[in-house]
């Protein structure tokens, strides 16, 4: 299939279009053509928007809130304005399905919504000190001030939300930011820069720069970078943080989501379908997609058939098909991996219960898989492509404790409609959300956002984000 070829994107350096030193091509992973063009930043680019964005961090903390807000609202409403055309360029790098796509690029319409909002509200808060007799008199203003440039590092699954969720918060917050986009997809995160650069906000404020990984290695080292938030996986991102233990590192990391079926949960066909869809929607290339399902023993033959029907009726191929909801791995050499993790897998007698046919280029086939092994890698590890793993448990108590059975930690569904389980999950469950009613995949993208264990430090979601960039500094000040 013929894709649209884009002019070479430029990149931003310290908010100024420029190209770098060599170009590459950036391909669809569904077919293999080429879709569009960047270059990497050179050594000297990369200094020029370290050392404008360090010059600047004054200049960023002090600029007024509706200014802030202004240029975050115009981001937003240009997006909106380009709504399809973001959501095919983000199809094109990325392979996710349009309409994936388009959800992705409503999220991020409404990430640079609550950070204009966040921006205008983001303040402090005044405390009583005279609880103690040796603070009578007095007061204190807590207000949080920015820590300074932010560097962040996203990966190519959603490669317009994800940088989005950098970039929002760190000009709500006061903080000139540089961004290094996932290779596979800077796109859309330079497409953004673009939009940034119709703003009134000082040039250095934002750069999006691809660079290799050794030298997106020396960024993280820069001492004047003062804050390194990080999505991507849990191998890289604790590479990241021993290299810079002094360092304000946030770190969005992998999962292996799980999501627990209770035997009486009465609408057990609307379970299935989620966990169907939601195992399997960007070919299960999401952190916090469907991996592990528990279903309590009374309910499981049924769930687990329903499951199965509904994996099988998933549509799956073409991601420019807008029908297509099941498209193509990120790269033939991710559905490899995956398909090498499922024949081990069954190798150690795992049954399979659909799908587990041999891939396509970078087309897995979506899998459901029964019986299968504690530590086998589709279930202990992230396995990242369109694999679900089913399992009995014999009541709550076993489901909960297998959820928790992980190195990971980052969201959890529970398909229950009692409040005291539901409370239950909350206080037992160790990940950085528990979802009732619906899959682990769930995200609005003001809540906060992030994990426990091996699934990271830190949260996201706007007002959280702007937490982990600003640091809390006290005024204590006589009250009499
Ligand atoms: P990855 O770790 O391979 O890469 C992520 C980013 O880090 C990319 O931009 C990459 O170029 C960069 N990188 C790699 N090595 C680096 C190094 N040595 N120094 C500096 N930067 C380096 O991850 P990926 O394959 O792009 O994305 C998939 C992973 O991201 C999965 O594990 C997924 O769970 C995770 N993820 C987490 C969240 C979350 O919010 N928790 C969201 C999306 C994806």
């Amino acid at each position: 299939m013929s894709q649209r070829l884009r002019p070479v994107a430029p990149i931003w350096v310290a908010g100024r279009p420029q190209h770098g030193e060599e170009e590459f091509f950036v391909t669809h992973p569904y077919d293999e053509s080429p879709v569009g063009a960047t270059s990497w930043a050179t050594a000297g680019q990369v200094e020029a928007a370290v050392a404008a964005a360090a010059g600047a961090a004054a200049e960023c903390a002090a600029l007024p809130a509706h200014v802030r807000a202004e240029a975050l609202e115009h981001v937003r409403r240009r997006l909106d304005e380009e709504s399809e055309t973001c959501a095919e360029l983000i199809t094109a790098e990325s392979g996710k399905p349009i309409a994936w796509a388009r959800v992705e690029v409503r999220r991020a319409v409404s990430t640079f919504r609550w950070a204009a909002e966040e921006a205008r509200r983001f303040g402090g808060e005044v405390q009583r000190l005279d609880t103690d007799p040796t603070a009578d008199g007095r007061m204190a203003l807590v207000r949080r001030f920015p820590r300074g440039p932010v560097l962040g590092i996203t990966p190519f699954n959603f490669p317009l939300n994800l940088v989005a969720h950098k970039v929002g918060p760190a000009i709500a917050a006061g903080c000139p930011i540089i961004v290094k986009p996932a290779p596979a997809t800077p796109l859309s995160a330079l497409h953004l820069g673009a939009l940034f650069s119709e703003t009134d906000l000082p040039a250095a404020m934002l750069s999006v720069l691809p660079v290799p990984n050794h030298r997106a290695e020396l960024l993280v080292d820069d001492p004047r970078l003062a804050v390194v938030s990080f999505t991507g996986s849990s191998r890289v991102g604790r590479q990241l943080l021993r290299r810079v233990p002094e360092k304000h590192v946030t770190l969005e990391l992998g999962g292996n989501g799980a999501a627990l079926v209770t035997a009486d949960y009465p609408k057990r066909d609307w379970a299935a379908e989620r966990i169907a869809m939601f195992g399997n929607y960007q070919a299960g290339q999401s952190c916090i997609a469907v991996q592990r399902v528990f279903i309590e023993a009374p309910a499981y033959a049924d769930v687990a058939g329903r499951i199965v029907e509904h994996v099988k009726a998933l549509p799956t191929g073409d991601p420019n098909d807008p029908a297509c909801k099941v498209g193509p791995l990120i790269d033939a050499e991710a559905a490899a991996r995956v398909e090498a993790w499922i024949e081990e897998a069954v190798d150690e007698g795992a049954k399979v219960l659909c799908g587990g046919g041999p891939r396509v280029g970078a087309l897995v086939e979506p899998t459901v898989l029964a019986n299968v092994r504690p530590d086998a890698k589709v279930l202990r590890d992230e396995v990242f492509g369109p694999v679900l793993v089913l399992a009995s448990v014999e009541d709550y108590a076993e489901g909960l404790a297998a959820v928790n059975d992980s190195r990971f930690g980052l969201q959890a569904g529970v398909f229950t409609e009692s409040l005291p389980q539901a409370m239950l999950a909350h206080r037992t469950l160790d990940v950085g959300g528990v979802v009732i009613g619906d899959v682990p995949a769930f995200r609005a993208d003001q809540m906060p956002y992030g994990g426990v264990k091996a699934s990271g430090t830190g949260r996201e979601g706007v007002r959280s984000a702007m937490e982990d960039y600003t640091v809390e500094r006290v005024l204590v000040l006589p009250d009499t």
